[in-house]
């Protein structure tokens, strides 16, 4: 008798299929040929002196990207959330208190993340759409005297990009460690990591940088490590353990890599290549590629009759916008029209904004006057075609 009892799945002998789509929601993006073919080369050992030679090549381009001379500066095998909790898991130990901004879900979830490891945390509130001033943040700072202060710079989930001058200095100022998440801005909107004052900064592969998901770029400050590598208690992951992840990517100034984790070595050839991208453009020209693009958008919106949801104008994400969702019509009929009819990705809100918006996300090499116009010409056609009521 054969001890095999589960047949062969009869879907696995078709072949894979996988459309072709524009991919303008808030990621992952459409990534282009040229980092999809780096993607496909051989795989190699995770220990060989090539990747090795091309984890730094990746840390050079991470360090331009975040404009950082951070030493400790590397990518963490997993997506936008590892490199959340990478930091998180590092830089605080059960019982520290930690203070995180809430404008939308990403200041929530860096909450809950911290009160798994039994953190006191504590946050700030600012309603959806809007972000908070240098004396709100230091009078909680003032209160609650954290370890890390957590803010989105890019609140995906609500289209903020928040301002970050002088934040940095006043983190400093009462003892605690500046951490920022750029997941949907570094790359797309002005951001220089050491000027600033920022402490731990993170992204993830699929968003300007137009990789697929699946690498997050993570950077300690010196302050950060005296911190981390001073800790009472081993952070809770194994996986995440900064002193392991700094000798794989060579980070730690000694001599031998030791084997913690199997990289995912296809995945650092396209990371590798999305940054070669980006130092060819260069950074300051693709944050006015993104700028510029989305102030055209944002005009062709107002000029369709649509309402930006986030009213000041410095503070709209170039890279995610959202639009108030449009009265009388039910926003999930509007993006399952324009996926269904012009096989484009747009949608609707997230954790807070769920209801009150319709998100777009142009980025990296999504972010052109072309796309947008083809968004707009979507967005048009399906406000004809979708039912909206009278009252
Ligand atoms: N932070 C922000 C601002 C994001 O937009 C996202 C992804 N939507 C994440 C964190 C989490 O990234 P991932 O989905 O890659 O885990």
């Amino acid at each position: 008798m054969s001890s095999v009892s589960v047949p062969p799945p009869k879907c696995l002998q078709k072949p894979l299929v996988v459309p072709h789509r524009h991919m303008f929601g808030p990621g992952p993006s459409n990534v282009p040929p040229r980092i999809l073919q780096a993607g496909a080369n051989p795989v190699i050992g995770h220990m060989h002196p090539e990747i090795f030679e091309i984890m730094n090549d990746i840390k050079s381009g991470i360090q331009y990207m975040f404009q950082t001379q951070n030493k400790m500066t590397f990518a963490v095998s997993g997506t936008g959330h590892t490199a959340m909790e990478c930091a998180i898991f590092n830089t605080v130990e059960s019982g520290e208190s930690v203070l995180t901004a809430v404008n939308g879900i990403w200041g929530e979830r860096a909450a809950e993340m911290a009160e798994r490891i039994g953190a006191r945390v504590n946050t700030i509130v600012a309603a959806p759409g809007g972000f908070f001033t240098n004396e709100e943040i230091e009078q909680a700072l003032s209160k609650h005297r954290p370890v890390v202060f957590f803010l989105a710079h890019g609140e995906s989930s609500t289209g903020v990009l928040h301002p970050l001058d002088g934040i940095g200095q006043l983190c400093h100022k009462y003892n605690c460690l500046f951490l920022v998440d750029s997941v949907a801005s570094v790359g797309g909107a002005p951001l220089c990591m050491d000027q600033l004052g920022i402490d731990i900064l993170y992204t993830g592969s699929q968003k300007v940088l137009n990789a697929p998901p699946g690498t997050a770029p993570i950077s300690f400050s010196e302050r950060a490590c005296q911190k981390i590598f001073n800790r009472r208690t081993k952070p809770v992951s194994f996986f995440l353990d900064l002193s392991w992840l700094a000798n794989y990517w060579g980070c730690d100034g000694k001599p031998s890599r030791v084997y913690h984790h199997t990289g995912p070595v296809t995945a650092f050839y396209s990371l590798r290549e999305s940054l070669a991208v980006l130092v060819e453009e260069g950074l300051e020209n693709s944050w006015e590629r993104h700028q510029k693009a989305a102030e055209y958008f944002h005009t062709g919106l107002e000029s369709m009759g649509l309402k930006l949801f986030v009213k000041e104008k410095k503070a709209r994400l170039p890279t995610v916008t959202t639009i108030v969702a449009p009265r009388g019509y039910d926003w999930k009929e509007i993006t399952t029209y324009i996926m269904k009819t012009h096989n484009l990705e747009i949608s609707g809100g997230l954790g807070p904004s769920v209801g009150l918006v319709l998100r777009v996300g142009l980025m990296g090499c999504n972010s052109s006057k072309a796309n947008v116009d083809m968004v707009l010409a979507a967005l048009k056609d399906a406000l004809t075609h979708c039912h909206k009521s009278k009252v």
